[in-house]
């Protein structure tokens, strides 16, 4: 078996070593992949020989733990080429898929319609979820009206 040479890519010794080369961390906590994506928007990494993994199924099950059986990670954050292991959720398939739906409306903007800029968006670091700084602001500005 002739051994196949990867084309404009470095070799590292593993996984690992290959997968902190391969995250941008964005200001809204996110660690974009910067390897490939697959056609599903997922990155794609190697895992030794020419066995492949998702990405940020790879940096859940190194940072977190073993994916639960029959679990899909959801990504809080709604960006699937993310990486960040406290971004993603396990969730059933069917959650998943439901959630999704749910969440695409609101993606653009918060409930009362601030735009989820990157300048705009809070990722509270306990859960991973996004919110809005316009109305994190607003709330912290009635509440000190209500005290005065
Ligand atoms: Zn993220
Ligand atoms: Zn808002």
């Amino acid at each position: 078996m002739a051994r196949g040479k990867v084309v404009g890519e470095r070799r590292y010794k593993t996984p690992e070593e290959s997968f902190d080369a391969r995250i941008a961390k964005a200001d809204t906590g996110c660690w974009l992949w910067t390897g490939h994506i697959g056609r599903n928007g997922y990155g794609v990494i190697g895992i030794g020989g020419r066995k492949l993994a998702k990405a940020h199924r790879f940096a859940y099950e190194r940072f977190i733990g073993p994916i639960p059986d029959g679990m899909q990670l959801d990504h809080l954050c709604r960006v699937r080429h993310c990486v960040n292991p406290t971004h993603l959720e396990p969730v059933s398939n069917r959650e998943n898929v439901i959630r999704g739906n749910e969440a695409r409306p609101r993606a653009l903007a918060c409930k009362r319609g601030h735009l989820f800029t990157p300048k705009n968006t809070y990722v509270n670091p306990s859960s991973g979820r996004r919110e809005c700084k316009a109305c994190r602001v607003a709330a912290l500005n009635r509440f000190l009206e209500k005290k005065a």
